[in-house]
């Protein structure tokens, strides 16, 4: 990135909290009851004004908010895929959860004619702000793990292969317009591999010639605020350190910063992009709860290799929670910058 950033810059991890007529537009339009030009209008709206609500909250380095994403998350992005065909979920009464989503099957080779989707999106982006700003794609061990093969592949480490080739074009597109700073997110990793040693494999084939600022986020998941998998980056570490990133995107804030310390013991090459926002639970952190969490991270990071971020994305998260959530994350490193001397 070519921008000057604050010591402890503040960034997202991508989704922003959604309006509450969000959920209205995406009925109408699934149901079919609005046109083309109706639903990019709406998601147009939406995008400025989770572009505004962090510029507002003081961010440094924004995201598009991923309000396009219908199918929440990645799951837009494979019904762009073909060989992929999307189902009704198997269970659809209870609580929603993981096991109430609908089912993508894999029939055949996959492809991706037109491409992900992304780059258009992130085009809007860079039209409407003067921010730094950071684009976010899904990584293709998170796309292979949210599919059922039945045919084309022997299993979801194959698939993830080819997931390779679409993504690497996707981030090479994206740079080719402007892009500087792009997070692959792989949440999935451990459904798949064993080890980090394996994400980095593919990791690094996927950003191969890719010239940007690169951010590897890795989470337990995040549907409807709840993980997924296993809390713990052990399986991950050293293993990962392989990948070809200049940032590794985790979340500390709602483990209690368990596994914090495990920096120390990796080394100081890399950037953390720290989660110390906790975007699952309903309390708003006060800057203060902010700052000690800095506080904590600066134990075992260097500050020039610091980022505060949220844990993941706001989308599970009312807006009226992750306003404040947000003001706080800016708030509370402001104030640790002050105690370093750096001023505001
Ligand atoms: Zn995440």
């Amino acid at each position: 990135m070519n921008v000057s950033l604050p010591i402890l810059p503040t960034s997202v991890v991508g989704s922003h909290a959604k309006m509450g007529w969000w959920y209205l537009v995406r009925q109408e339009a699934e149901a079919g009851r609005m046109g083309c030009r109706d639903v990019a209008e709406a998601l147009d709206t939406a995008t400025d004004v989770a572009i505004l609500d962090q510029e507002r909250a003081g961010v440094d380095v924004i995201s598009d908010g991923e309000m396009r994403r219908f199918g929440a998350f990645f799951r837009t992005y494979l019904r762009r895929i073909q060989g992929i065909q999307m189902l009704p979920s198997e269970k659809s009464i209870g609580d929603p959860g993981y096991h109430t989503r609908e089912v993508y099957e894999v029939s055949g080779r996959i492809s991706a004619p037109e491409g992900l989707g992304i780059v258009e999106e992130f085009k809007y982006l860079k039209e409407h702000t003067m921010k730094p700003t950071k684009v976010t794609c899904t990584g293709p061990t998170t796309f292979a793990s949210g599919t059922l093969i039945k045919g084309g592949y022997r299993d979801q480490k194959e698939l993830a292969w080819d997931f390779v080739a679409i993504v690497n074009k996707e981030l090479k597109a994206l740079v080719a317009i402007g892009a500087d700073f792009i997070q692959v997110d792989e949440p999935a990793f451990s459904e798949i591999h064993r080890d980090g040693k394996e994400l980095a494999e593919i990791f690094n084939a996927t950003v191969d010639g890719v010239k940007a600022k690169l951010a590897m986020h890795v989470c337990f998941g995040n549907h409807r605020g709840r993980p997924l998998v296993k809390r713990t980056y052990r399986k991950l570490f050293p293993g990962v350190l392989e990948a070809n990133t200049d940032q590794f995107v985790l979340e500390f804030a709602n483990r209690e910063m368990a596994e914090i310390e495990l920096w120390k013991e990796v080394g100081a090459k890399k950037e953390l992009g720290a989660g110390l926002v906790d975007q699952k639970s309903f309390y708003i952190e006060t800057p203060e709860d902010i700052a000690e969490r800095i506080r904590t991270a600066l134990k075992y990071v260097p500050a020039e290799k610091l980022w505060i971020n949220p844990d993941c994305g706001f989308n599970p998260t009312p807006r009226w929670i992750a306003l404040p959530k947000l003001k706080s994350m800016v708030e509370g490193a402001k104030i640790v910058r002050r105690e370093l001397g750096y001023g505001v």
